[in-house]
């Protein structure tokens, strides 16, 4: 495994990683993206770190890694605690919203998504909604912070818990701005049941529908969880 160890030594180099959308042997995209060592997350959460703590090389019997980082560290889901108080945990996760019917819709020239951007996309209730923007013309993992991300406004928010959506997902660490609503978007959103999965990497794929599988880990009582996502495009 020497990605890995490199990903412990050498944070930069890890940045060589293989690239974000990966179109496997089967018809599964991976639109999750890889963890590893200094990539980027949320200004002040600790830089994540996947350190091997003991090695066959060093002449341990088996290699073991110690992962360090923020149940918000890449592509992740949000649960309702992360800012509802007593709100439940990620892994009351109903796998049936995890699984099934997504949309991407493209909103490529939008700088915050709100109600006006939404209101005409047809959105019905029920529906996973996954929304790819500007930010996915960069790979954006590889990248320091940026402040300016796109994000959803609090009328976005409102809308789409109006719409009835079942899951929304966006393409950068965070569902709400880094600046001004992005607090009162979480809250609008994880208050009303609305499951949020952040930090996914859009790149190359077209508006329509997928099929997903979208599945964090179910860490109890924990306020989210790093996510694997796969999208597989309807024919
Ligand atoms: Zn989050």
């Amino acid at each position: 495994m020497p990605l890995l160890r490199d990903a412990c030594l050498n944070p930069c180099k890890a940045k060589l990683y293989k690239d974000t959308v990966k179109q496997s042997q089967n018809r599964w995209i991976d639109i999750s993206v890889p963890l590893q060592s200094g990539m980027v997350h949320w200004p002040g959460d600790p830089e994540p770190s996947f350190q091997r703590i003991a090695d066959i090389d060093q002449g341990s019997d088996a290699n073991v890694t110690l992962c360090r980082h923020t149940a918000h560290t890449g592509t992740h889901m949000d649960a309702p605690c992360h800012f509802i108080p007593g709100g439940d945990g990620i892994e009351t996760f109903p796998l049936d919203v995890g699984i099934g019917r997504a949309r991407l819709i493209n909103l490529p020239t939008t700088a915050i998504v709100s109600k006006d951007d939404l209101q005409h996309k047809g959105i019905q209730p029920g529906e996973r909604i996954i929304l790819k923007t500007r930010n996915s013309d960069a790979r954006w993992h590889h990248l320091d912070f940026k402040a300016d991300f796109v994000a959803i406004n609090a009328s976005g928010a409102q809308f789409l818990v109006d719409a009835g959506v079942a899951l929304i997902g966006v393409d950068y660490l965070s569902v709400g701005a880094y600046e001004g609503d992005g607090v009162q978007t979480h809250r609008i959103l994880l208050g009303a049941g609305v499951w949020i999965v952040e930090g996914l990497q859009l790149g190359g794929l077209e508006e329509g529908v997928y099929d997903m599988i979208c599945l964090p880990l179910p860490i109890a009582g924990s306020d989210g969880s790093p996510a694997r996502v796969l999208l597989s495009k309807t024919t």
